[in-house]
């Protein structure tokens, strides 16, 4: 056995060096407690077993171990590796964030520590027992009893019944799928029916191998087709182009199906998993028990045990997670599917690592030899920018499943419908029309906006004051239905103001609306029809959520009002209409990105209408008719907006053209902030000259009373980016020297969204 163990720890730092006692067996990737400071105990991942004695004096031992297998394999640790250093943060941090809470137990003693482990839950499970097992036996013993003891009859008959693809592998009944009191369960025990058993609640389930698929259509066979063929010459990855419902999750079925029967594990990636209860059930009602879902909602220990359940597969499992899902230990992993590919919440950005979910997923995939399907309506231009170039490969699926066609899109110009005097609050003539027609015929429509709240601005007519937040610079979110002001980036909220604390004059006015306003807008114009809203605020725990979607799905509500969320990968089959019902700000945004974005979005939400027989209508409101992303989003034009905006990214050196990585300084002290950002610029651009721009004020510039400045690094594509971040590490190093600026904060977005 090596003498010394390097160990992970859960921080920014380095691996640190420990010596194995005498006898203690270790494996690379096992964990272990360690104690590290005076007063820590923290749980630590052997990363490397060797003898080399380290040149520090006081070594101290590693702990006790604490599972019996190893936490990571070797593909889990290249994926934390490769993290670590595409992403610039320390493999640590990986750590921190890739393993749940309870999985990684910490405590300043050991009792603390015990107390914070890992115990898992074990659930009773029932077999009847032999003499039972036979069928015309246990039937006629039912008999025997009806009329003595019917609601034991029933019992037994419901356990006699139980569908056999939900039993465990050892042929056991979950006792909490069975539907009677413990009383009853005891009764049974006595009378020698049934035996139960406590196990681990980790315990893998038995698996079902006959899934029924859908039927394909011709193009989806042909997607399908070409999709296994580009695989098969080893081009690993492939983009599947598929208009919004044209069926892509069909084709995923297929591939799924035969990756499980092979007993190789897929991991399906949605963006904001929480939203997508009726995806999940869809691949429920084909895989069975076979469908994991994994995502941040889970409690702790839910998370906890489908990782030591994942850790003891043998495959053959369906991981359908959000983007934290690629750090599953998925040691059979064959297949990597990864939803609207395009979306940009599959980037973390809020702590490091702030990786891309999409990108490491394809990298996993390529660790354990698996393949990655990329797919999106609007695929992303860096994927198909990998597409033309032949990275990938491609498949376009441009037709709707059945009888459904793309909806027909009409543009209505708002500054028209004001000036003809058609603008009722929020909502062209057109837009109305169209609702009151879909409300006639008992069809139900939906009403997308960029913005939550009531009203996105308050302040005088008189003086032209504004309500911001006084920690935020942003302006304060009316919200009605709590009859406060809040701040969407700090949470700041304050009363509704009655007069101008300017002028003092009372003529407070909203401006702006929000989807709370719509929503209130549209029942006053509507008032018989049956109005809901999803967004942040009406979905604040998943039940809550569910039930919107529920009351949607059922027809109890006819118009849904939402945000983004109301876009997520819908499929509702009596939505003849979706109103957009300002596309300005989505366009208007400063980022290199918006034109895409807003094509993307609008693409997105246009694709919820008509999904089945009935032609949808899209009704688009804006005033710039002009701006070229409109014309693209009416004519369904992805190929003119990929080929234009290539252009100009081409020109401008954007990606796919180049890779960015963005620097956010912050510090609660502009005037330091901005003389430690000028610093480091100039530094940086000593080795990178005009790759750097900036510093410059991000859009939101202060939250939580904290000023942050931007640096943007753009490296061309063909450029060695490892040499880059050799350089980068050597300024970072530079900086920490100056004492001046050590309190400014420096993160780094490689790849930002
Ligand atoms: P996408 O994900 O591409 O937007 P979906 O997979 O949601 O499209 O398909 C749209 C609708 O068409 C769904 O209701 C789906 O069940 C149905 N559908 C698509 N392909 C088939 C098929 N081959 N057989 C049966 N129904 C299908
Ligand atoms: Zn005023
Ligand atoms: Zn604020």
């Amino acid at each position: 056995m090596p003498r010394y163990a390097d160990i992970l720890l859960p921080l920014a730092q380095p691996t640190y060096s420990f010596s194995v006692p005498e006898g203690m067996k270790l494996g690379v990737g096992d964990a272990v407690a360690v104690q590290f400071g005076p007063r820590n105990i923290y749980t630590g991942i052997v990363w490397r077993l060797h003898d080399q004695k380290p040149d520090f004096k006081r070594i101290k031992s590693v702990g006790r171990r604490l599972y019996s297998e190893p936490l990571l394999d070797q593909g889990q640790m290249r994926l934390w590796e490769w993290v670590a250093e595409y992403y610039m943060c320390t493999v640590g941090e990986v750590m921190r964030m890739a393993l749940p809470s309870l999985i990684k137990p910490q405590g300043s003693t050991e009792e603390d520590f015990r107390a914070d482990e890992f115990r898992p839950r074990t659930e009773a499970y029932l077999r009847l027992n032999d003499e039972w097992q036979d069928r015309d036996t246990l039937r006629a013993e039912c008999e025997r009893i009806a009329r003595r003891a019917p609601r034991r009859k029933e019992s037994l008959e419901q356990i006699a019944d139980f569908p056999s693809e939900r039993l465990n592998s050892f042929g056991e009944i979950p006792r909490r799928l069975v539907d009677c009191d413990s009383a009853m369960l005891s009764a049974l025990r006595k009378a020698g029916y049934i035996s139960v058993t406590e196990r681990e609640r980790t315990i893998e389930i038995a698996h079902e191998n006959m899934f029924s698929l859908p039927q394909l259509t011709s193009k989806q066979t042909q997607a399908l087709a070409q999709i296994e063929q580009s695989w098969a010459q080893n081009r690993n990855v492939h983009l599947l182009h598929g208009i919004t419902g044209s069926g892509k999750t069909e084709v995923y079925m297929h591939l799924i199906a035969k990756a499980l029967s092979e007993e190789k594990d897929v991991l399906l990636l949605l963006p904001e998993i929480a939203l997508t209860s009726q995806l999940i059930s869809r691949l429920e009602r084909v895989f069975g028990s076979r469908v994991t879902a994994y995502h941040s909602k889970l409690t702790n220990l839910r998370r906890t045990e489908i990782y030591f359940r994942m850790m003891r597969s043998r495959g053959g499992e369906l991981i359908v997670g959000a983007r934290s899902a690629i750090f599953l230990p998925l040691r059979h992993l064959g297949l990597v599917i990864v939803d609207e590919e395009h979306d940009s919440s599959y980037k973390q950005t809020d702590t490091a690592p702030r990786y891309n979910g999409r990108d490491c997923a394809t990298i996993l995939a390529s660790i354990y030899g698996g393949k990655t399907l990329l797919s999106s309506a609007t695929p992303a231009l860096e994927s198909y920018a990998n597409a033309l170039w032949g990275k990938y490969g491609y498949s376009y699926l441009d037709e709707r499943y059945g009888e459904a066609r793309p909806p027909r899109i009409i543009l209505s110009e708002t500054m028209r419908s004001v000036k003809r005097g058609e603008r009722k609050a929020h909502f062209n003539q057109p837009l109305l029309k169209a609702i009151s027609e879909a409300l006639e015929q008992g069809e139900q429509v939906m009403l997308f906006q960029n913005r939550r709240g009531f009203s996105p601005y308050v302040g005088c007519k008189e003086c032209g004051w504004t309500l911001r937040c006084p920690n935020c610079n942003v302006t304060l979110t009316l919200h009605r239905d709590k009859n406060r002001m809040e701040c969407h980036y700090c949470g700041h909220t304050t009363e509704i103001p009655r007069v101008c604390p300017q002028c003092q004059r009372a003529d407070i006015h909203t401006m702006g609306f929000g989807t709370e306003r719509v929503e209130e807008a549209i029942s006053e114009l509507f008032p018989e029809a049956r109005v809901a809203r999803l967004d942040r605020d009406t979905s604040t725990s998943m039940s809550a959520y569910n039930r919107i979607i529920k009351d949607f799905e059922s027809g109890q509500t006819d118009i849904l009002v939402g945000t983004q969320m109301i876009t997520k990968g819908f499929d509702f089959g009596r939505v003849s209409v979706v109103g957009i019902l300002n596309a300005d700000n989505m366009i208007s945004s400063p980022d290199f990105r918006s034109s895409e974005r807003a094509f993307q979005l609008m693409t997105q939400v246009a694709g919820r209408a008509g999904r089945r027989e009935k032609e949808g209508v899209v009704v688009l409101q804006t005033s710039e008719a002009d701006n070229p992303v409109i014309g693209w989003v009416m004519r369904a034009d992805y190929d003119a907006m990929a080929r234009s905006e290539l252009q100009e990214r081409h020109q401008f050196a954007y990606p796919p053209y180049s890779h960015i990585i963005q620097f956010t300084m912050r510090h609660e002290d502009a005037r330091l902030l901005l003389g430690g950002a000028t610093l480091f610029a100039e530094r940086l651009r000593k080795s990178f000259g005009r790759r750097v721009i900036g510093p410059v004020a991000p859009p939101i510039d202060r939250i939580r009373g904290i000023y942050a400045l931007c640096i943007m690094l753009k490296i061309e594509s063909g450029r060695s980016m490892s040499k880059a971040r050799e350089l980068i590490r050597k300024v970072m190093g530079e900086m920490e020297g100056e004492k001046m600026y050590k309190s400014v904060t420096i993160s780094i977005d490689v790849d930002p969204q």
